[in-house]
């Protein structure tokens, strides 16, 4: 389980200062599948890099299976995210000199654990992302939306407890968009990942178990299981009384 407390994010100091978090409060269980939405600038992607230990919040905590982030040395940091992390962002950070299917391994070969075992992973994550024939591509030969499901790939390889997703749709067309959220759903229902996923996709959103609301670095509202008309009917009620 993952939780942030009061959790507030100040960028820069002095009058060009931007709050992006203004005490944020959380708990996402293992299993749970849960997307944030809100305006741009509301603070998604700042919680997102918090959660994932990428950036150090300004005040109140984040706890990680038990652990606290603050109390940690940047090196057991660094662990924690390798052993226990899968991001999904916006820049895929693929390298480009690696084909799809070592890119996906990456994290395997980093942890230095054998990557035998990981043969049958391998088929079935390539086939789930329907990347089957794009194994031995490399991420100049693939489109857009296929280097999106390699680095989804590569997050879910290693099996980690929390899964960070910054708008993983948003370069894919319905299907394949559908495909990867069906893939986050069941992995997280699976194996007790937690997934928290940001997205402005309501369609995207509705598959979550529960939506979170930002705005101006707040949680606003917060839905369970609702569907895509309930998710709109949130976002304008919230866009008319801000
Ligand atoms: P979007 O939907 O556009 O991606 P977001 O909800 O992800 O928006 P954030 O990226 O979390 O928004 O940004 C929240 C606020 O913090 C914004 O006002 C942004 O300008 C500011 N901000 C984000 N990163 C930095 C940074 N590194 N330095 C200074 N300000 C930042
Ligand atoms: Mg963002």
């Amino acid at each position: 389980a993952v939780e942030v407390v009061d959790l507030g994010k100040t960028y820069g100091s002095g009058p060009t200062a931007v709050r992006a978090l203004k005490g944020i409060s959380l708990g996402f269980a293992g299993g749970e599948f849960a997307a944030i939405m809100g305006p741009s600038g509301s603070g998604k992607s700042t919680l997102l890099h918090i959660l994932g230990a990428l950036e150090e919040p300004s005040s109140g905590r984040v706890v990680i299976g038990g652990t606290e982030l603050s109390g940690l040395s940047d090196k057991k940091l660094t662990l924690l995210r390798r052993a226990r992390m899968g991001f999904v962002f916006q820049a895929y950070n693929l390298i480009p000199t690696l084909t799809s299917e070592e890119n996906v391994m990456l994290p395997v070969l980093i942890s230095g654990e054998g990557t035998a075992k990981y043969e049958e992973r391998l088929d079935e994550l390539f086939s789930l992302v329907g990347l089957g024939k794009r194994r031995s591509h490399r991420p100049d030969e693939l489109s857009g939306g296929e280097q999106q499901r390699v680095a989804i790939a590569r997050a879910l390889v290693r099996g980690p407890d929390l899964i960070l997703a910054d708008e993983p749709t948003g370069n894919l067309d319905s299907k394949t968009g559908a495909g990867v959220l069906d893939l986050l759903r069941e992995s997280a229902a699976r194996y007790g990942q937690t997934v928290v996923m940001v997205t402005h996709d309501a369609r995207a959103a509705a598959v979550a178990d529960r939506v979170v609301f930002l705005a101006d670095g707040k949680v606003v509202d917060e839905a369970r299981e609702p569907d895509a008309d309930e998710i709109f009917e949130r976002i304008r009620t919230l866009e008319s009384a801000g």
